[in-house]
């Protein structure tokens, strides 16, 4: 396939989630909807399950809102809004991490709210490090386990799980490669967006897959002309509108620190250790990140180091509106980008925002300082 049919390909099924799992119950799977964010997939692809991300939809939030403050991120009230109206008819079981308050409260009202699909949580330790926070993160995916096969009916094993960790492994890299490759013969963010938001609805197998015949069409490209480029940061940074302000300011992604993009697939799982733990080692491991505990706030220091390594001008900070884990790196990131002499503006943003317009002016100015 050439590059622009397979760049369409992720663009169909990026913004169509709707299809993908009509396609797999068709198929007689089972699926899972996975939230935001580290939700352990490989478990759930080891029991032979489909995952699926739960990121929430640009949709108008009308029954959420008798279970949410109006003042919530709009990623946890859209995926409930999307549960009570129905979207997710069919599915097996949603798993909540624990991640943020605004997850915590996601679960507990899901129950309600939506009691046709079950409520699985995953319950993280906030100390991840220590030996006594790699068991706590163990016994909950052991709780994981023991939920899915209730409703599942599907038995857990760890010979699959060392299975699924090299398939997860192997996308982890391609992804890696993919936002290397695709700074260097650039796309524009609306279609290296697609490339990232795909991930969520189509197995792990059939995406990297995908992944790897489009970086092979763009290697066989001549690289166009180089942009101004920039880096991402944020939880999610997928809205059409902002996207294409950003294409149309000649501003180029040359990496990014997004939740729902690169930020996931940075940390590998150990392949010599026993599955479940080494599970756990993974998200020991992982760092600089806003939900994971981060006492030094080393993330502020990798945003500057990622940026100035790829050769990038400035940080645009994509800031969930109600978002408090990434409302309180903020200013920690706007002051290092001074230091760094980066340009840095905070857009933000939210699932409901139609005008983009302050957004638009903020990027035209910050485009003429990169
Ligand atoms: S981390 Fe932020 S964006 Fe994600 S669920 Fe929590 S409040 Fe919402």
């Amino acid at each position: 396939m050439s590059t622009a049919d397979l760049l369409a390909k992720f663009h169909k099924i990026a913004a169509d989630p709707a299809a993908q799992k009509a396609r797999y119950l068709a198929e007689g799977r089972k699926i899972v909807l996975t939230a935001p964010v580290y939700t352990p997939e490989e478990i759930i692809h080891a029991m032979g399950l489909v995952p699926m991300g739960a990121w929430g939809a640009d949709i108008p939030l009308n029954e959420s809102k008798k279970y949410f403050p109006a003042f919530i991120c709009s990623i946890m009230q859209s995926i409930l809004e999307l549960g009570i109206t129905g979207a997710y008819e069919g599915v097996s079981a949603i798993v909540i991490p624990s991640l943020c308050d605004s997850l915590k409260c996601l679960g507990e009202n899901w129950k309600y709210a939506v009691p046709s699909v079950p409520f699985i949580p995953m319950t993280y330790p906030q100390n991840r490090k220590p030996d006594f926070g790699r068991a706590y993160t163990k016994a909950g995916y052991e709780r994981v386990i023991a939920d899915l096969e209730k409703v599942s009916g599907v038995q857990f094993e760890q010979e699959k799980l060392a299975e699924s960790i090299r398939v997860y492994n192997a996308h982890n890299a391609v992804m890696r490669e993919f936002a290397a490759v695709s700074a260097k013969h650039p796309i524009g963010a609306g279609e290296r967006a697609d490339v990232f938001k795909s991930a969520f609805f189509v197995t792990k197998e059939e995406h990297t897959a995908l992944v790897r015949e489009l970086i092979d069409a763009l290697r066989g490209e001549e690289p166009k002309a180089a942009k101004k480029r920039i880096m991402l940061t944020g939880i999610l940074a997928d809205a059409p509108k902002l996207l294409a302000i950003i294409e149309r300011n000649g501003l180029q992604i040359a990496c990014d620190d997004v939740a729902a993009c690169s930020r996931q697939y940075r940390t590998d799982v150990p392949e010599d250790m026993e599955p479940l733990e080494g599970l756990a080692a993974k998200f020991a491991a992982m760092d600089n990140c806003s939900v994971l505990y981060d006492a030094d706030k080393k993330r502020v220091d990798k945003i500057v180091q990622d940026a100035k390594a790829a050769g990038a001008g400035g940080v645009i900070v994509v800031l969930t509106k109600f978002c408090d884990p990434e409302e309180f790196d903020c200013p920690l990131i706007k002051r290092a980008c001074e230091a760094a002499e980066l340009a840095c503006i905070v857009v933000e943003a939210d699932r409901q925002m139609e005008n983009y317009e302050q957004a638009a002016t903020m990027i035209e100015a910050f485009a003429e300082l990169v």
